[in-house]
């Protein structure tokens, strides 16, 4: 088929350059988190439209959830390799042990960060007090260099900085004027922010990283653009200022995220990132053997959790979107 007109009219396709690219808004699918009664949560990333945003994988969020009514979080033995996880509550207590030997208790306004590098196994479990679990896991997919990393786990608890209508907590990279003191193999922006009812903050950033801000509570409006609860929105890189408003009666929660685009292919499945479908094969299989790479969690009272089953097809690595 052809343009069959004798005389086109000129038509301009180029975007107006002034204007700043359209904020997208990712909303959430409800996956079952597995245990004994299922507790749901709600994941962001990746994607059929957006795998990664800066290193930042995969974005779960959760609650507030009644543990009394759902069970809450009961997570047995299971192996991670190239990434690290990222454990942010709100409300409630988890109890956190792996194959470092780590025993550590997860709770609002600190952050977890577990290494699994080549590989490590851990449990996730709500503690008995918690009656209301609220939160999120984050993962942080490792660059080539480093996705064979020694296992590792840290723990910061930032102090909270007010600036003018709203509290910010800096758990990963820097914001506001604070800098989280936590190791990361890649440039990461990861903080809390609690906007006052119809307050608007205008946040410096770094132009070459991308952003995402997981809405938790409220109404929040990301450079203009409505964000609801539950959803992502992402803004590419190039901006030097994020503007961030609360339209709401009542204080609005978020996630913001921040990276500068991350540049490797992977491939993604279950609990594996992995460069090739070999890397994620390999690691199921030395799951599935009981193999040292992954160590052994103790204390949990229970089996560790079976890989599934592969798929018939051979992985394919995710989009760099
Ligand atoms: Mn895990």
């Amino acid at each position: 088929m052809s343009n069959a007109e004798t005389e086109p009219a000129e038509v301009r396709c180029a975007a107006s350059v002034s204007e700043e690219p359209r904020v997208e808004v990712l909303s959430a699918r409800d996956v079952p988190l597995g245990g004994p009664r299922a507790m749901t949560v709600r994941r962001t990333l990746p994607q059929r439209s957006r795998s990664l945003i800066g290193a930042w994988c995969f974005a779960d969020h959760y609650g507030p959830d009644d543990v009394a009514a759902t069970g809450g979080m009961d997570v047995a033995p299971h192996p991670h390799t190239g990434l690290q996880t990222v454990s942010w509550l709100f409300t409630g207590e988890i109890e956190h042990r792996d194959s470092l030997g780590s025993h550590a208790f997860v709770r609002p306004g600190e952050l977890n960060l577990m290494t699994g590098g080549h590989g490590i196994s851990h449990t996730e479990v709500s503690t008995p007090r918690t009656t209301v679990l609220h939160g999120v896991q984050l993962w942080v997919a490792l660059p080539e260099e480093h996705r064979h990393a020694e296992r590792d786990f840290q723990h910061y608890a930032p102090e909270p900085v007010r600036v003018d209508g709203a509290l910010v907590r800096v758990f990963l990279g820097s914001l506001c004027g604070d800098a989280s003191p936590v190791r990361t193999f890649t440039p990461l922006l990861g903080a809390e922010i609690v906007l006052d009812p119809h307050a608007s903050l205008t946040l410096a950033v770094d132009p070459a990283f991308e952003h995402g801000v997981l809405v938790d509570q409220g109404s929040v409006r990301l450079a203009g653009t409505a964000v609801d609860r539950a959803e992502l929105g992402y803004a590419g890189p190039g901006r030097e200022a994020l503007e961030l408003t609360n339209t709401s009666e009542e204080p609005a929660r978020l996630v913001l995220l921040g990276g500068p685009p991350f540049e490797e292919e992977i491939v993604m499945w279950w609990n594996f990132i992995g460069r090739s479908h070999e890397d994620i094969t390999q690691a199921r299989q030395d799951w599935e053997n009981a193999s040292e790479r992954f160590g052994e969690v103790h204390g949990y009272p229970g089996d560790r959790l079976p890989a599934p089953e592969l798929p018939n097809t051979r992985l394919r690595p995710r989009s760099l979107r």
